[in-house]
């Protein structure tokens, strides 16, 4: 479970991102912050695996506070994917995948079986991409193994910054299928960052809208639909293609 409780964040220049945001994520639960362009939904992405620091209140992961740990430890134990340019370049997909599990000291068999075994799952076969180098594999692939390579040390907890916010609808769209299927195959704790209203509705147990830094309404798809909290939430939602 990540639990916000009054969480802040002024950046040095004085720009508040984040004020007094209070919020549940459940073991398991999907949930999607969605809001207009510097509403704040990176920032608080990022400070749950202290990439930025908080500036008031308190975030905890399964009641401890991330304030307690090592930010290096608590970086593996989180899954983290974002838009593009997440692979390192001259590594093979195989090794990309790896890097975690590789940080934390597997052993180089069970490595190769997980590999494996995440290939087979994201439907890549492992003869034909296991030692490709990122930029042999389409923009699509390349999303595919960021999302294989933030699972490979089952961490409990997966942040993913507009992940398939570069891709064409096709892919985009058969992405958004396969984040579901390894959700309620895995069921890890995710919280997805988009800006995307379709795309929201379509993969979130809940939907946390934002607004200047702060929640404007916390619900399910059908919640914020059915009862938008106020004309911001109804005027957002009004934006569904
Ligand atoms: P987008 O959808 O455009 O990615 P966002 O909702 O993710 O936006 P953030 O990137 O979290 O928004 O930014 C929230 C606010 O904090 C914005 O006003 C932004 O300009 C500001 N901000 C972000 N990073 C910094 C920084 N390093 N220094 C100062 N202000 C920042």
């Amino acid at each position: 479970m990540v639990t916000f409780e009054n969480v802040q964040k002024k950046y040095p220049d004085g720009t508040l991102a984040v004020e007094s945001m209070n919020l549940e994520v459940q073991k398991g639960e999907l949930v999607v912050l969605i809001g207009p362009s510097g509403c704040g939904k990176t920032t608080s992405l990022k400070m749950i695996n202290r990439l930025e620091e908080s500036t008031g209140g308190k975030i905890s992961i399964n009641g401890e506070d991330i304030r307690s740990l090592n930010p290096v430890k608590l970086r593996r134990g989180i899954g983290y994917v974002i838009q593009e340019r997440g692979l390192m370049p001259h590594q093979t997909v195989a090794e990309n995948i790896a890097t975690v599990p590789h940080l934390l000291g597997w052993k180089k068999d069970r490595i190769e079986k997980r590999v494996d075994e995440l290939l087979e799952m994201a439907g890549l076969p492992k003869d034909k991409y296991k030692y490709r180098l990122p930029s042999q594999m389409s923009g699509g692939q390349q999303q595919r193994i960021g999302v294989l390579r933030a699972l490979a040390a089952d961490p409990d907890v997966v942040l993913m910054d507009e992940p398939f916010g570069a891709l064409d609808p096709i892919s985009r769209d058969s992405l958004q299928n396969e984040l579901i299927d390894i959700h309620k195959k895995l069921q890890k704790t995710i919280i997805f960052v988009t800006h995307d209203i379709n795309e929201a509705i379509k993969l979130a147990d809940r939907i946390v809208l934002m607004r200047d830094g702060k929640i404007e309404q916390v619900g399910s798809p059908e919640e914020l639909l059915e009862n938008p909290a106020n004309q911001f939430v109804k005027d957002f939602l009004g934006s569904e293609q």
